[in-house]
């Protein structure tokens, strides 16, 4: 793709066929709309339940029951933070990063939702709040908390860098971090291990070449992302070793910092809310339903 100098001559119409006018490919107005305004309602007189410190260049868990909320708050100085989801007691159900971007767009805001993966597909956590949702789209196309990078991982970096061995991507952060709260070995925790939510990261496609890039997090402490959790939630959360990603990642070379979670529990669960429930697909798949 993306050749200077295509092989294929345009045919005559190919102005015309350019100029066909995109459709969105999921139009959301159909998706059952989380009331907002009742979920922030819930929040007044919650109680602060858990505090996690997840230090920089390493990942920790921690657990959010249906209901509840949680923040993502940065500390001490700018700093990305890669989040993965599970529903709890069932690591097979996890964040699907790929249908919530062709669902919400690149980057996620206050009422987008983190959908789960197939064949579950379901909200597992709503955004209740985004301080940074000031942002918007810079003249470069960059924006926050994107779902279009995946996780800095070793393999990738040991592809660019001829076999450089690097322990504290966010890939392997949340492994470690997964392997022990699940008591996994660490081969099989990896396994587990899925494309995330950049939290606070700044990033977009060049529009000559398509090209992923980030840019420094506006992120400043104090800033935060809030989630309502849909489902009884395990998360996991890495400080990237990118810091602000502001230059590079996949080294100890970044000025990093940590990041907080905390966990809100409110005096009532959000007026007319409910757990989500299974999807309505019946898992047939056009022959005979075999359990
Ligand atoms: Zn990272």
């Amino acid at each position: 793709m993306k050749l200077d100098h295509p092989e294929h001559p345009a045919p005559v119409d190919a102005a015309a066929r350019k100029a066909v006018h995109p459709v969105i490919c999921y139009p959301v107005e159909g998706l059952p709309h989380p009331d907002l305004t009742a979920y922030r309602a819930a929040r007044e007189g919650w109680t602060l339940t858990a505090e996690v410190l997840v230090p920089p260049r390493e990942a920790r868990c921690f657990d959010v029951p249906a209901g509840h909320f949680f923040r993502i708050v940065s500390v001490e100085g700018p700093q990305v933070g890669d989040l993965n989801l599970f529903a709890a007691g069932n690591m097979g159900e996890r964040f699907f990063s790929g249908k919530t971007r062709a669902l919400h767009g690149t980057h996620l805001s206050t009422g987008d939702r983190m959908w789960s993966c197939l064949p579950y597909l379901r909200p597992m956590a709503t955004v209740t709040e985004d301080t940074l949702d000031w942002y918007g789209f810079d003249t470069f196309g960059g924006a926050v908390h994107d779902v279009i990078g995946t996780r800095c991982d070793p393999y990738t970096h040991a592809l660019l860098s001829e076999g450089d061995q690097y322990h504290h991507c966010c890939h392997s952060n949340l492994t470690r971090a997964v392997a022990a709260q699940s008591g996994l070995p660490l081969h099989a925790a990896e396994l587990h291990v899925h494309d995330v939510l950049n939290v606070f990261m700044c990033t977009g496609f060049t529009r000559d070449t398509g090209q992923y890039f980030m840019k420094a997090s506006p992120v400043r402490p104090g800033d935060y992302i809030e989630f309502m959790a849909e489902i009884d939630l395990l998360g996991a959360l890495s400080a990237c070793p990118g810091g602000d990603c502001s230059d590079e990642h996949s080294s100890d070379l970044a000025s990093c910092h940590p990041l907080l979670v905390q966990v809100f529990k409110p005096a009532a669960p959000p007026k007319g809310w409910q757990p989500a429930g299974p999807n309505a697909y019946d898992r047939s798949h056009g022959a005979a339903y075999q359990p």
